[in-house]
């Protein structure tokens, strides 16, 4: 059974499998409630969380996701946020195509790609409801600052030594980031569930960025070649759309 979504005359969104969107949503439900189960262990054992409403130091980042959450997202985008979208996933590639590294291309996309186009004029997430497992999973075990684009790179030898030690200390974290391990443990079921539902509907699985796979989401003529389990065609479009990149757009 599939599901036609909201569509402007100029660009009707392509249906999707509803039973795909709905395991996207049951399992970030899910993910939901074991993360506000851990927190409240967490907090409870004196562990900290700095990120909260308004704070979107980590809206520049770089996110991968899977093409059944993409679909989740272009199902509710209006015109003009699809747009904004795409204009930014055209930014995503041209950077990746011009980063000669990993750490430049990370680098790269949050000075230059910049904000994600869903953040709100208030910091806050305009598609909160709909935001990808890692927009849900990103939590800091460390101040804010330690979040911003550059940071690491801006600080001296001495500086980086005592982050170090200051993150091996903190409740929470790998030992290696300030990231808070547990929650992005949690996510791991929720990948493995849009797998299941993307080879369910699709027989193939499709895994990128954000932006790019939420715009490809929106093209009926990708998503018609994704249906009919044509990678080779998925791939001919995006590269017409000029959003193809070997890493930025993966068909398994
Ligand atoms: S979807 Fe929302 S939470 Fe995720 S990067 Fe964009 S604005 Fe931030």
């Amino acid at each position: 059974m599939s599901v036609s979504l909201p569509s402007s005359p100029e660009l009707p969104t392509p249906s999707y499998p509803a039973v795909l969107l709905g395991t996207v949503e049951a399992a970030y439900a899910r993910y939901e409630q074991q993360a506000a189960q851990f927190m409240q262990g967490f907090v409870a054992q004196s562990g900290q969380v700095y990120c909260g409403a308004g704070c979107f130091g980590c809206c520049n980042m770089p996110i991968r996701l899977s093409l059944a959450e993409a679909a989740l997202i272009a199902s509710v985008l209006s015109e003009t946020e699809a747009k904004r979208v795409e204009k930014h996933a055209h930014k995503v590639i041209h950077n990746a195509h011009q980063a000669r590294s990993e750490d430049e291309y990370v680098l790269g996309h949050r000075l230059k790609v910049g904000y994600c186009p869903l953040l709100g004029p208030d910091g806050a997430c305009t598609r909160y409801a709909v935001r990808p497992t890692r927009c849900r999973d990103t939590y800091s075990a460390m101040p804010a600052v330690y979040c911003e684009a550059g940071a690491w790179e801006a600080m001296t030898p001495a500086e980086r030594r005592a982050y170090q030690q200051q993150v091996r200390r903190t409740p929470g974290t790998d030992g290696e980031t300030h990231f808070i391990e547990p929650l992005e443990q949690l996510s791991e079921p929720v990948w493995q569930e849009c797998a299941r539902a993307m080879q369910l509907a699709w027989q193939l699985e499709a895994w990128g960025d954000f932006w790019v796979l939420v715009t490809l989401a929106r093209s009926h003529d990708f998503m018609g070649a994704i249906t009919a389990g044509r990678k080779g065609e998925a791939l001919k479009v995006a590269r017409r759309l000029g959003l193809e990149h070997p890493e930025l757009l993966e068909l398994v």
